[in-house]
């Protein structure tokens, strides 16, 4: 569907304008299409390509120094007229010739063709070249018969670029065809595409089907087949194009391809690399080097669901010119000479950070930590249906998992720290990582935060005292208020963190007993937990079904004060860090 027009007579006319109002410093437009907003240098042949509508960025958004010089822009999908051509090759054509460049349709042979006759008869050297790369559209043998679909960029680039490097109309027309020859593509089509105003496709590929062998213009493929997974669509259009691969030898095509897996209209990007990470690994398998690939919309036929495979079996000359700068509204190549500084050789890997010296006493401690996860994980596992159950009736039930996963995550990155010899806070650091991690979701990126600013407090040289613990709860629930924002009664568990903090405080300050103080707190934590009931969320993902929430106590509120309930008793257990054996 087209939604956006006026009237569907004007479209394609009405879209020309719009896009040369969007690019004044690239073009401007003439009768029935646009030329370079900048005079064709004296004797520079011109570049000329074109075809209907419909196929954006083809034709026009390649208009620009380093590739054409001016498109024509037919209707949607029917050729420009011979006086649109015309015109445009005469707006740019400054005494080097014309190129005209178009797929090889019959309405653009037969128009190109006319207005080709016209500027002869007028003294205007013209050639010709016909992009033939679909190898679905007709044999091996007379590939300059098939018709041409994406490899239009390919050719067209290549043919722009000798032109921007010197070239005169021979040189220009004999890459040109070079490029064409070789180049080889193939296509699918799994919906077909709506002229605009129109209420119907022009076809529809049967559901769990898709078209082999697309036109660009709403042709309907050759074949339907069972639809594939995007590996079986990568490997079925590779496997295509492949067939058709030159010998290789020296001087000539030696393994290195240029590849374009073009999208027709609706196929999102990221659909598009899923299929182009499948063609890479199999490229390689193949000792084949792709150089330059395009991933993306290059000629599109309006909505069209599908995609296209374009390989360039590259020698030296079409890799140069591959390669060389372009610059149009949709298609540009920076020049060599940027600053680009020398090849990467790594990149961050989470855990893999090295790990900092610690003293033997804080590696004791760390040790403790670990034990404090674990038993932090195994809690978790234990109530993992209850705390999804209480947040399937507001939220979307994924509490228990979370917390499920985010202590795991964390018991696991504690543990391979303190085995590379970490201290106490930096087997913290990795275990609020891989908390947030591994969690997902609201709760976990707050709890691997209050895990961070909770080894914030710890060093990797003392030993932890009972002091610092009481210090690291403390900033781990502030960590929590500063990076969620809730306020006390938003009904989250900030609404039994900060009780929590606030007992465990003046508790310890009075006893001087940890484990106590944290047993008291946690507490007060369950009876804050509780009393979320009767408010209704106000944060969160459940703020949305805040009513529904009413009666029952918020989730991550009481997995709070279930973890911290389960911390004071480990630590009632093991008072001087030595767990007791069950
Ligand atoms: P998600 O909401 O992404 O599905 P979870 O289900 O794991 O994540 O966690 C939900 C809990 O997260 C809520 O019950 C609430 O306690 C807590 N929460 C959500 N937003 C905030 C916030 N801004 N501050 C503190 N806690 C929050
Ligand atoms: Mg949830």
């Amino acid at each position: 569907m087209t939604y956006l027009l006026n009237n569907p007579a004007d479209f394609a006319v009405d879209a020309l304008r719009g896009y040369a109002a969007a690019h004044p410093e690239h073009v401007m437009l003439a009768h029935g299409g646009v030329v370079r907003s900048t005079d064709t240098p004296e004797n520079q042949p011109a570049l000329v390509i074109g075809g209907g509508s419909g196929h954006y960025p083809a034709f026009a958004g390649w208009v620009g120094p380093g590739l054409a010089h001016g498109a024509p822009c037919g209707n949607i999908f029917s050729s420009p007229s011979a006086s649109q051509v015309y015109s445009v090759a005469r707006s740019a054509e400054n005494g080097g010739g014309v190129i005209l460049g178009f797929g090889n349709y019959a309405g653009d042979v037969l128009h190109f063709g006319q207005a080709a006759e016209k500027l002869r008869a007028e003294g205007v050297d013209v050639r010709i070249i016909r992009v033939s790369d679909d190898i679905a559209s007709g044999p091996a043998e007379s590939h300059r018969d098939r018709r041409g679909i994406a490899g239009d960029l390919v050719v067209f680039k290549i043919a722009g670029a000798a032109i921007a490097a010197g070239a005169d109309l021979d040189e220009a027309e004999r890459v040109a065809w070079k490029a064409n020859d070789a180049t080889r593509s193939f296509g699918v089509a799994f919906d077909g595409c709506t002229l605009p105003g129109a209420g119907e496709a022009l076809f529809h590929v049967p559901d769990g089907e898709m078209a082999i062998g697309l036109g660009i213009h709403g042709e309907p493929g050759i074949r339907e087949v069972p639809m594939g997974t995007a590996a079986e669509v990568a490997d079925l259009l590779l496997n295509g194009v492949l067939e058709e691969e030159p010998e290789q030898s020296d001087g000539a095509y030696s393994g290195r391809v240029a590849v374009v897996l073009n999208g027709l209209g609706t196929v999102k990007y990221e659909e598009l690399f899923v299929v182009y990470g499948r063609v890479a690994e199999r490229l390689a398998e193949k000792g084949l080097t792709v150089v330059a690939p395009e991933v993306g919309e290059h000629v599109t036929s309006l909505n069209m669901a599908g995609l296209s495979l374009s390989i360039v079996f590259l020698d030296d000359e079409l890799e140069e010119l591959w390669l060389a700068p372009a610059d149009t509204p949709a298609f540009r190549r920076a020049a060599a000479g940027l600053p680009a500084g020398p090849p990467r050789t790594a990149v961050h890997t989470p855990g893999e950070d090295r790990i900092p010296e610690a003293s033997g006493e804080s590696r004791d401690s760390a040790a403790r930590i670990v034990q404090v996860l674990e038993m932090l994980r195994d809690t978790a596992a234990e109530h993992e249906e209850h705390f999804g159950r209480l947040d399937a009736v507001a939220g979307d039930g994924d509490h228990g998992q979370g917390m499920a996963y985010g202590t795991r995550g964390a018991a696991s990155a504690g543990s391979s720290a303190a085995a590379k010899g970490a201290g106490a806070r930096t087997v913290l650091l990795h275990a609020g990582d891989a908390w947030s991690e591994e969690a997902g979701g609201t709760s976990g990126a707050l709890w691997g935060a209050a895990l961070t600013a909770a080894g914030g407090v710890f060093d990797d040289e003392r030993a932890v005292s009972a002091p610092d613990i009481v210090a690291a709860l403390s900033a781990g629930i502030d960590a929590v208020v500063r990076l969620g924002g809730a306020q006390p009664g938003d009904k989250t568990m900030v609404d039994a963190a900060l009780p929590f903090r606030d007992a465990l405080a003046a508790e310890f300050d009075s006893s001087a007993d940890v484990a106590g103080a944290v047993k008291k707190a946690a507490a007060v934590a369950r009876e804050a937990a509780e009393a979320t009931a009767d408010i209704t969320s106000r944060r969160g993902r459940s703020r949305i079904l805040g009513e529904k929430s009413l009666g029952t106590p918020d989730p991550g509120a009481y997995s709070f004060s279930v973890l911290m309930d389960a911390l004071g008793t480990f630590l009632a257990s093991s008072p001087d860090g030595t767990p007791e054996q069950p």
